[in-house]
């Protein structure tokens, strides 16, 4: 498999036209920040019924990630080189099943607020592409930005369906990503949580 077969080149071509692109109507889930792809690899691998698409924002990542996925020829996987802000211009209302958050960004300063992808105007996009019982899930090492998204996502409306503060500690099963091996493997914890979207 080349790395042109899991690239998507304009993405705005087939909003509202994704299970086309895969060929089928297995649902999809969405990695923003994607990083080099660790995660996204071993899920589509899994999970052959999902279709899932991960989005990162430098291209210099995205090609070790490809270089990472090819030999594996997955079918239901499709990487975009994109900034998320611009999301809504690449998937339709209620297009995706599931968005996966992992060890984002945490955006710290204050003024900086906004550029957190789980500030209020990220979670408005997320729940007008996600469909009606679509879910986030996130993981992060970063105590405040953890602190920062329960509020956010409890002030705009979100069901909390699960939640840990040390998501390693008993858990065996876990798909990590390359962030979350580094901070495991220093005995950190791992914040995550689940949530669905409301009507
Ligand atoms: N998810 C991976 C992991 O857990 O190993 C990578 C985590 S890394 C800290 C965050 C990644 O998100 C970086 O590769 C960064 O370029 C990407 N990223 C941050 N903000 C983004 C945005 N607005 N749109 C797309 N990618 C973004």
């Amino acid at each position: 498999m080349q790395h042109e077969d899991l690239m998507i080149f304009d993405p705005t071509a087939v909003k509202g036209n994704w299970q086309k692109v895969f060929g089928n109507d297995f649902p999809i889930h969405l990695e923003i920040g994607m990083g080099k792809g660790k995660f996204l690899l071993e899920q589509a691998m899994r999970n052959p019924n999902v279709n899932f698409i991960g989005i990162e924002k430098y291209e210099s990542v995205i090609v070790v990630s490809l270089d990472k996925m090819a030999p594996y020829k997955p079918t239901n996987l499709k990487v975009i080189a994109m900034d998320a802000t611009n999301i809504m211009e690449v998937f339709s209302e209620g297009e995706v099943a599931k968005i996966y958050l992992n060890f984002s960004d945490p955006w710290p300063k204050k003024g900086h607020t906004k550029r957190r992808l789980t500030s209020p105007k990220f979670l408005e996009i997320y729940r007008t592409i996600l469909t009606n019982e679509g879910e986030i899930e996130l993981k992060t090492d970063n105590k405040r930005f953890f602190e920062y998204s329960v509020l956010s996502l409890f002030e705009n409306n979100w069901r909390f369906c699960d939640f840990s503060v040390d998501l390693h500690d008993g858990r065996t099963d876990i798909v990590t990503t390359e962030y979350e091996e580094k901070f495991k493997a220093k005995g950190m914890p791992i914040y995550y949580l689940k949530v669905q979207k409301k009507g």
